[in-house]
Formats: C-alpha cells, structure tokens, sequence
C-alpha cells in the first residue's frame, strides 16, 4: 500500500443522529477529517485528554478503499472497496459545540491523541455482501447506548465514494467513516467501549 493517509469522517449521516445534535437533515455528505495517527488497535487504551470536558464516542461503519481512483462514477464504486471494519470517532462534545458556535470547523474535538480506534480487523468485501444491511451499536460497561442499521445511513457508501473522489484522489488504505447512529452521551475513565457491527465483530477499547 504505502500511500495511505487519510481518514474522512461523516458527520450527520443517519437522520436520528442529526435530530438529536439538533440539526436538520444534510442536503449533501457533511465531511471532516482525522489524523491517521489518532488511531488505535483494538485492545488499547484511549487517552482521556487533560482539558476535555466531555468525549462521547461514535460507533461508525469504516470502509477501506482497495484501489487508487479520482473522480469514480458511482456505478463503479464499490470496485474501490477493499473491506470494511469498526471505527469509534471519538469526540470532545462541548468543544466541538462551543467551536462551531463560533463558526470554526470540527477539529480540535476531533483530532486529539487516541480519538480513533479503529479495528479489530478488516473482513474483506466479499464476506459482506450488503453493507447497508449490518446492525450497529456501541455500549459502554455492557450497558447499550447506540443502537441501529446502516440500512438507516443517508448517503450510501457508492455515493460517498463518488463524492469524495471529486475532489480527492482516494488511495488504497484509505478511510472513509461513513457516520454515527443516534445515542450518543459521555464517557468517563475507566469505562470500557464496545463497537460492534454484524459481521464484523468488536471493537473495545478502555479509557484511561
Ligand atoms: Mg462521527
């Protein structure tokens, strides 16, 4: 691979996550990005920042591109797709709010060390034959708190594909994390973060 860099990241991609940020419906993909280096393996810690006051994580249906490909039509998309596998975009709500309510971008918040654990493997995407049919959920100490279907996701995968390939090079290796479902709510230290996804199984993590 050796050209991977990038992580774009969905906000507001399923309808009962942006009601419950109090927004309305996006009339097109909302993109933001992350580090690759705020990523982290299955198994280790996630690093509660100093000055944060409050992180929530977000489960998120994470596709690899398996191909290098710019301004792809989306009737071949999914050729693009190597796999699919588990992020947790983690956030620090009060300073994205407090950010966007001074008109910056969604950075700081989503960018510190560890605020992406992705994993614990990528399931290639021959095993998943449907990605838009997958139950998604999140809990924190066994107690579920996110709970959905990427059957609910606004713009598809083979849509965000094609829309982000116009204005980017997509390289193998590449992440495109396709957004949260609703129930999102702080975590503290200590508390231990299950991702799953059907069919590909569970991301934990705990923060220290
Ligand atoms: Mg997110």
């Amino acid at each position: 691979m050796g050209r991977e860099s990038k992580i774009i990241c969905l906000g507001k991609n399923y309808s009962a996550h942006a009601k419950e940020t109090g927004s309305s419906i996006p009339e097109a993909p909302i993109l933001f990005g992350k580090f690759a280096d705020c990523t982290v393996a299955n198994g280790n810690p996630i690093i509660y920042p100093a000055s944060a006051k409050r992180i929530d994580p977000e489960v998120e249906l994470a596709v690899v591109i398996g191909k290098t490909g710019k301004n792809i039509p989306i009737k071949n998309a999914m050729e693009y797709v190597f796999g699919y596998t588990i992020a947790n975009d983690i956030t620090e709500r009060e300073m994205e709010y407090s950010d966007m309510k001074k008109g910056q971008p969604w950075f700081r918040s989503k960018n510190f060390d560890t605020a992406m654990p992705i994993g614990p493997y990528i399931v290639t995407k021959d095993e998943i034959r449907n990605p838009h049919k997958l139950s998604i959920g999140l809990s924190v100490n066994g107690k579920v708190r996110q709970k959905g279907n990427t059957e609910d996701m606004i713009f598809k995968i083979n849509y965000l594909i094609y829309y982000i390939s116009q204005y980017l090079t997509l390289y193998p290796g590449d992440i495109i994390s396709t957004g949260t479902v609703s129930g999102i709510a702080p975590v503290k230290k200590g508390d231990v973060i299950e991702c799953y996804i059907e069919k590909i199984g569970t991301l934990k993590n705990r923060i220290k």
